[in-house]
């Protein structure tokens, strides 16, 4: 049996935060009075927003809530989580209801830092907590041509389709 999910979600950019996209650490930074400060995604988990849109995603597909029932974030449990241990967890529910990943599909919408270059590192550290082939892990990144709240740089969206297959 094939199940389809998809998943969006938007974080807010701030000064003096780290800022981690698909997995991975990317350095993003503006000099301000002289002096470089990092621009990170602002959250009560370091705000991987990629992430969040490919567990709502996963969620979706079995029709079980959405990232915020299963990780509320008025939980202390999660203030500042990598959200690499969400998506595992996320993926362990999508397990226990024997389903596997046939493959997944995502756009990151930022007008900037430049995602070419990290793409690759992305789709490496997805694929392996979703146990899957790299190849199964497709992730775009694009602009609004600098129009809305991504194109004025306030803040990063990510959207994800993900087809399911269960395993039996
Ligand atoms: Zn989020």
């Amino acid at each position: 049996m094939l199940r389809i999910g998809e998943g969006f979600d938007v974080h807010k950019l701030a000064l003096n935060r780290e800022l981690y996209l698909g997995g991975v650490k990317i350095d993003y930074l503006k000099t301000e009075n002289g002096k470089a400060v990092n621009i990170g995604l602002a959250g009560h988990s370091d705000a991987d927003v990629l992430l969040h849109a490919i567990c709502d995603a996963l969620l979706g597909a079995l029709a079980l809530g959405d990232i915020g029932k299963h990780f509320p974030d008025t939980s202390d449990e999660f203030l500042n989580i990598d959200s690499k241990i969400l998506l595992k967890k996320t993926y362990e529910l999508i397990k226990k209801e024997k389903f596997l990943i046939n493959n997944l599909d995502c756009t990151v919408i930022a007008e900037a830092p430049k995602l070419s270059e990290h793409i690759l590192k992305m789709r490496a550290a997805i694929s392996e907590i979703l146990e899957t082939d790299i190849k199964n892990v497709s992730i775009k990144a694009t602009t609004t041509e600098r129009l809305g709240f991504t194109g004025r740089k306030e803040g990063i969206a990510a959207k994800a389709v993900v087809l399911l297959k269960s395993n039996d």
